[in-house]
């Protein structure tokens, strides 16, 4: 892959290529765009098959991020890292740690956490050697487990879709599908249940459908058959590209909105069935925001009750972008990028104007660096 090339077409700032011959450390961390802020993304470890892969994942993963803070109206930019490893096998205390030191060596440019592959102890040790690792444990002053939060703004988002289709954001006798019923799905289906709405769900693991069933008295589902249940919503919690070709002919909701990250196979295409289908989607990044929203808020000095409430402004975005798709005729996932595009143009054309310490006052001005 040519980098200059690769970075060229997505518009990135930086690619930072780590390596260590004692700890076996190859990562590269990709800085997309900072207008808003340090660039936040988690880091990934996974056994790629080649250099051109990871690079290809990092460059796509960090841009996305720039998409996802800026729809959240945070202050934050896009970044991710990628470690090339095989996560069962690779993982200690050492490589970390180096890794660690290349975050540090970017003094706060570029601020971590945890993603596919790597969990809160590899952090742990990551953190050992810079501060500008998040979402760590709540006992080592991190923010702890995000998915009550993130399922929060998914909550919300559900609202905000629910006025748009049905005119009451009442949750009601409204039936919903869930598609796996972990972390944010269970959490999820606490706050639909506690609003009176009939839930259908489905998940690997039968003893979370049987918790819901038995909690929440929810209708287990084969998890086959979760696209086929008539109901007006369909909420992903498990899985990406569940939304392809073949589901979506079989869905027979108004509605999909859910926690899970990258939903549609194909961005456009989907997009467009969904929209012909009259199908209202509300888009992965933006209604999962909550998550981050929660980490970004361990920047000012944590609290739980103030990132819960933050989250819940995910519902006034995806009203927004609701309206945006409606007026231009597009679908809904096209319709958040301009949303975030648009913000992203706004600041870029604000911190044009010189003032002292601008990068302060006008980017970090509630963080602490
Ligand atoms: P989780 O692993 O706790 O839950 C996912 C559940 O889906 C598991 O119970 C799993 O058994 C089930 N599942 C897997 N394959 C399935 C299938 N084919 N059919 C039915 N169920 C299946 O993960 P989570 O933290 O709840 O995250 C769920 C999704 O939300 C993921 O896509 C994740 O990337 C995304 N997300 C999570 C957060 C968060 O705060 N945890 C934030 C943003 C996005």
């Amino acid at each position: 892959m040519k980098t200059f090339t690769s970075m060229h077409e997505y518009n990135h700032e930086e690619v930072i290529f780590c390596q260590d011959r004692d700890s076996g450390l190859r990562a590269i961390i990709a800085i997309h765009d900072t207008t808003l802020g340090p660039a936040l993304g988690g880091t990934r470890m996974w056994p790629y098959k080649s250099e051109d892969e990871a690079l290809e994942d990092v460059l796509r993963l960090s841009r996305g991020m720039t998409y996802k803070s800026a729809a959240a109206g945070l202050n934050l930019g896009g970044g991710k890292a990628v470690i090339i490893g095989d996560p069962q096998r690779d993982k200690n205390e050492i490589l970390f740690r180096a890794f660690g030191r290349f975050v540090h060596g970017l003094n706060g440019r570029f601020i971590t956490g945890e993603d596919v592959g790597t969990e809160v102890n590899d952090m742990v040790w990551a953190k050992m050697e810079t501060p500008w690792v998040l979402g760590v444990p709540e006992i080592i002053g991190g923010s702890g487990d995000p998915s009550p939060i993130t399922a929060r703004g998914v909550y919300f988002g559900l609202k905000a879709c629910c006025e748009a289709v049905f005119d009451s954001a009442s949750m009601r006798n409204r039936k919903i599908a869930i598609q796996g019923v972990g972390h944010v799905g269970y959490y999820l289906a606490g706050f639909l249940h506690k609003e009176g709405a009939k839930l259908f769900v489905t998940d690997i693991h039968k003893d979370r459908v049987r918790r819901c069933v038995e909690e929440f008295g929810a209708t287990a589902v084969d998890s086959d058959k979760i696209y086929d249940v008539d109901a007006e919503i369909f909420a992903p919690c498990a899985l990406g590209a569940i939304i392809n070709d073949e589901t979506v002919q079989r869905l027979k909701c108004k509605i999909i909105a859910g926690g899970a990250n990258n939903q549609l196979a194909d961005e456009i295409k989907h997009g467009r069935m969904l929209m012909e289908k009259k199908i209202l989607y509300a888009p992965d990044y933006v209604i999962n925001a909550g998550g981050l929203i929660n980490v970004a808020n361990e920047l000012e000095g944590y609290h739980r009750e103030k990132a819960l409430k933050e989250a819940e402004s995910i519902y006034s975005t995806l009203k927004k972008i609701i309206e945006i798709a409606r007026q231009e005729n597009i679908p809904t996932g096209e319709a958040s990028n301009r949303f975030a595009e648009h913000r992203l143009e706004q600041v870029a054309k604000l911190i044009r104007m010189h003032v002292i310490s601008m990068p302060r006052q006008i980017r970090g001005e509630r963080y602490a660096w």
